[in-house]
């Protein structure tokens, strides 16, 4: 979401806060690629922060809760996770390039004193192609539905869970105790 950040520019506010929601369809960009088998509900993506002037630095800081379907690594069921994380930018114009080369190689690279950075277009940011690239890489690769998850059963295919598979485990038994078995299997009986 473009985020008007004309009013801290021009010094009238101290910091402008946001709290908003998008989906990745709305970001074109290669590097925001989710793992396949993995997809964003509309509006799957909250984005809570502020955008602030930090002693003359301008900031940008946000909490980002997404919320994705991907399918369990074992049984492959659908299942609906959650992750979190915080981030963090420096907001510059132009302007701050002009002023303070410094911080340029010879290249005109920035020097690295931090890759992280929003650039100011008219007096907006947009974060959201730099907000889906740290989602697509805090997704898990592994997700499963439960922790002990049980799979599916290579005999049949079924999941084990849910009583979904009726393949009885097949016990190997030693031949001296085979006898003894016998007697209990009849026992049961
Ligand atoms: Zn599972
Ligand atoms: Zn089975």
């Amino acid at each position: 979401m473009k985020l008007d950040l004309s009013e801290l520019l021009g010094g009238k506010r101290p910091a402008i806060s946001f709290d908003y929601a998008f989906d990745p369809t709305q970001v074109d960009d290669e590097c925001a690629a989710l793992p396949p088998d993995v997809s964003v509900p509309a509006n799957g993506i909250r984005v809570r922060g502020e955008a602030l002037d930090s002693f003359g630095c301008l900031m940008f800081r946000a909490r980002v809760d997404v919320t994705y379907d991907t399918r369990c690594a074992r049984c492959l069921d659908p299942v609906r996770k959650t992750v979190s994380f915080d981030m963090e930018r420096t907001v510059l114009t132009d302007r701050d390039l002009d002023r303070d080369l410094s911080h340029l190689t010879e290249d005109g690279e920035w020097d690295g004193v931090t890759d992280d950075i929003l650039w100011i277009n008219e007096g907006s940011v947009n974060p959201d192609a730099d907000i889906m690239e740290e989602v697509s890489l805090s997704i898990p690769t592994f997700d499963l539905c439960e922790p002990d998850c049980p799979g599916l059963c290579p005999k049949c295919g079924k999941k084990r869970k849910d009583g979904g598979c009726e393949c009885r485990e097949e016990k190997k038994i030693n031949p001296d105790f085979a006898i003894l078995q016998k007697l209990l299997d009849k026992k049961e009986d």
